[in-house]
Formats: structure tokens, C-alpha cells, sequence
């Protein structure tokens, strides 16, 4: 219990701030001449419900896959209580815990951890909750030039109760997150055009990270797409535009009503996907590792991940698309099979200590044969 209560507080703070924050992100990664850009969506600050039930899985002594929750990874603020307040009463609470999180924002940081220079283009609301959203990218060395700051809307939130019985209540205000634009992205249009990769999501308006592809295709970047959460409806042109279109089972089922319980479910999902115009799907699979497939060689490959003991695998997709991003930009002559299999050490070795961005290894930590 302390070690996961330890981390919450390194990861969250104290209690004193939370909330999600940013529509867009994008992350630029420089190395000398190379650069990546990462370009994201939505940062939510705080903790997400897959963050929280793995924790209390883990204050049970458990050790449990994190819930695959549509969504999970945007919630930031939780107050632990007996039980859930009825309407209109008022009762005690006996924790509080707040973080920065996002899945941008995650994969920004897993990149950066890696020696990857990053930028986020984001959107946050002109408030205190906005400011420490910045200073925490900041910290971890990304770029925020493109994080703007709006007084039109505060920055986005999702508040949670949780009680001991780990039933929820959930508040999410997107806030600021939405007002992200086309004309954000024109501003970054530089750093997105140069940058070695683009990395989208779907935690802003699908439209413009849309478009954020669309700008980075024209550029000739790679682009990286995680479409999570995943939209049933999504706009086929996303898989044109995904030079690698990277998605968990629940995403890939969301995608193609495939369910994905195993490796061949999920090459039947990855035949879809390429029917669908998609170049590259990787479908990852938790402890399995990954499945990927190519329209140049439609052969399912599994890429295996290291047998570890996982204690909270929370953002381990977020690390794995961090860590793939890095090695698309800095190491672009290693074969895409074997990026999938350096990217699968560094989500292991996140799943090994509890939190999201707290459990992402930095590259002194990691087996130097990775680099
Ligand atoms: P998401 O977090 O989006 O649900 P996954 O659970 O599929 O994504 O995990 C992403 C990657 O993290 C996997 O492909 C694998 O590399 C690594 N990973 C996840 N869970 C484990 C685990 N229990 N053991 C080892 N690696 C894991």
C-alpha cells in the first residue's frame, strides 16, 4: 500500500492541483539533425480510472491487468471515500490525489525519457490547473511552445470519487481541450512539418488531428497513429493517412467488431485494417507483446514481450507508443519488427512499478543494448 500510495503523491502531488488539460499535443523530437515530432492529442492531467483501479488492485496485494476501459487515462483528480455521497450530502473523504497524465502528454514523456527531443501542441485554460500542467512538461524536458493558454475555457478536469468498495462516480470536463483548432496547428505548422514523426490520438476533435497527419503526409513525416479512445464511426482517411496505425485490443475491436482474446484475432483485425488503406498495423497485447502486419509483407509477425512481474500496466500502451516514436526518429535503418521489440522492453519495465508517467523508464535505467 505505501509504495503505491508513494507514488501517487510523487506522480500527483499532494492534492493541491489536478485536471485534465490540452486538446492537441503534438511532440517534437530532435536529435542533432533528426528530429520527431510526436503530435498528440488531449492531455488530461491526473489519474486515470485504469490508473486508479490498478492501484487499489495493487493495494490488494494483487497484481491484475489494468481495466480495459474506453476512456481510461483521462481522469485526474480522485478523493477516496467510504462510500459514494447521495445527492445533495456532504460526507468525509480520506485521500486526495491529483497527476498529470494524457495520453500525448504520456507518450511525449516516455519519448523524452529516451533521449528523444519532444513538443506537445496543446491547449490548456489560462488557471493555475493550466500553469502546472506546462511546468510538469516542462520538467520533463518537452517543449511547450505550442501549449497555448486560453481565457476562454478552463482547463479540462475529470474529478473522480472512489470508494473502498472501488465503485466510481466520474466528472469530466473537456474544458479547454476542445478549443484546440486549425489554426493552433498552423501556427505549430514548422515544428510538425519538420519534425522526423507525428504522433496522433483521439483525445481532441478527430478533425484536427486529422489534419495534423494530413500536414505531416504533405511534409513528408512519418506519422504515427494511436486512435484511443477508439470511435466506431472513425473517418477512414486516418488509416490513409497512419504510415503506422498502432491499437490495443479493446481499440481494435471498437474498429473492426473483432473481438481480440488472442494473437489470431488479432492478425484478422490487422488483414481489416490494411483492407482499410492502413501501410503498418501493430495491434499490441499486453503480456503477449504485439502482432504486426504491413500491406509490403501482409505475414502477421508476433513480437513477443519479456515475461516481467507486471503490478500496474497502466499507460503501458502510452509508453510502448513513446518508446516506438523514438526509435522511428533516432534509429530509422532498424527494422519495424525490431523497434516493436525494443519498444516492448521499455513497456515492460514500465509495467513493473506502479503509476503512468512515474513508472516510465529513463534510458540510464534501461539495458544499454536498447540504444
Ligand atoms: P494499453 O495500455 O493501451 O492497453 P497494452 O496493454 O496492449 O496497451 O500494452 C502495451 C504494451 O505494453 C504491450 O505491447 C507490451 O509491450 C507491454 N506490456 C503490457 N502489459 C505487459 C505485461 N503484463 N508484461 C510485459 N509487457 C507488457
Amino acid at each position: 500500500m505505501s509504495a503505491a500510495n508513494s507514488t501517487w503523491e510523487e506522480e500527483c502531488g499532494n492534492g493541491e492541483r489536478f485536471e485534465r488539460v490540452a486538446l492537441i499535443m503534438t511532440v517534437t523530437l530532435e536529435r542533432g539533425e533528426a528530429w520527431v515530432c510526436v503530435f498528440s492529442c488531449a492531455g488530461w492531467v491526473g489519474v486515470g480510472l485504469g490508473q486508479r483501479s490498478s492501484v487499489f488492485h495493487c493495494l490488494e496485494g494483487n497484481f491484475l491487468r489494468k481495466p480495459r476501459i474506453p476512456g481510461k487515462g483521462t481522469l485526474k483528480i480522485i478523493h477516496l471515500t467510504t462510500r459514494l455521497p447521495k445527492a445533495g450530502e456532504t460526507i468525509l473523504g480520506h485521500k486526495f490525489f491529483v497527476g498529470f497524465g494524457g495520453k500525448g502528454a504520456n507518450q511525449c514523456v516516455q519519448s523524452a525519457r529516451l533521449g528523444a527531443k519532444t513538443s506537445l501542441i496543446c491547449k490548456v485554460g489560462n488557471d493555475s490547473f493550466g500553469n502546472d500542467y506546462v511546468d510538469n512538461l516542462k520538467k520533463n524536458g518537452i517543449s511547450t511552445a505550442f501549449v497555448g493558454q486560453t481565457a476562454d475555457a478552463a482547463t479540462g478536469t475529470a474529478s473522480i470519487i472512489v470508494n473502498s468498495e472501488g465503485q466510481n462516480v466520474i466528472v469530466i470536463v473537456p474544458g479547454a481541450n476542445l478549443l484546440l483548432n486549425f489554426e493552433d496547428l498552423k501556427r505549430a505548422s514548422d515544428v510538425i512539418c519538420k519534425a522526423k514523426v507525428v504522433v496522433c490520438q483521439l483525445e481532441i476533435n478527430p478533425a484536427v488531428s486529422l489534419e495534423a497527419l494530413k500536414m505531416a503526409r504533405a511534409s513528408g513525416v512519418k506519422t504515427l497513429f494511436n486512435p484511443a479512445p477508439a470511435l466506431a464511426d472513425l473517418d477512414p482517411q486516418f488509416y490513409t493517412y497512419s504510415d503506422i496505425f498502432c491499437c490495443n485490443e479493446t481499440e481494435a475491436e471498437i474498429l473492426t467488431g473483432i473481438p481480440v482474446g488472442n494473437l489470431e484475432d488479432a492478425e484478422k483485425v490487422g488483414h481489416m485494417l490494411l483492407e482499410r488503406g492502413c501501410k503498418l498495423v501493430i495491434v499490441t497485447l499486453g503480456a503477449e507483446g504485439c502482432m504486426m502486419m504491413s500491406g509490403d509483407e501482409p505475414i502477421p509477425k508476433h513480437v513477443p514481450a519479456g515475461k516481467v512481474r507486471a503490478v500496474d500496466t497502466t499507460g503501458a500502451g502510452d509508453s510502448f507508443v513513446g518508446a516506438l516514436a523514438f526509435y522511428l526518429a533516432y534509429y530509422p535503418k532498424l527494422s519495424v519488427e525490431e523497434m516493436i521489440r525494443k519498444s516492448n522492453c521499455v513497456a515492460s519495465v514500465s509495467v513493473q512499478a506502479p503509476g503512468t508517467q512515474s513508472s516510465y523508464p529513463y534510458r540510464k535505467d534501461l539495458p544499454q543494448d536498447l540504444f
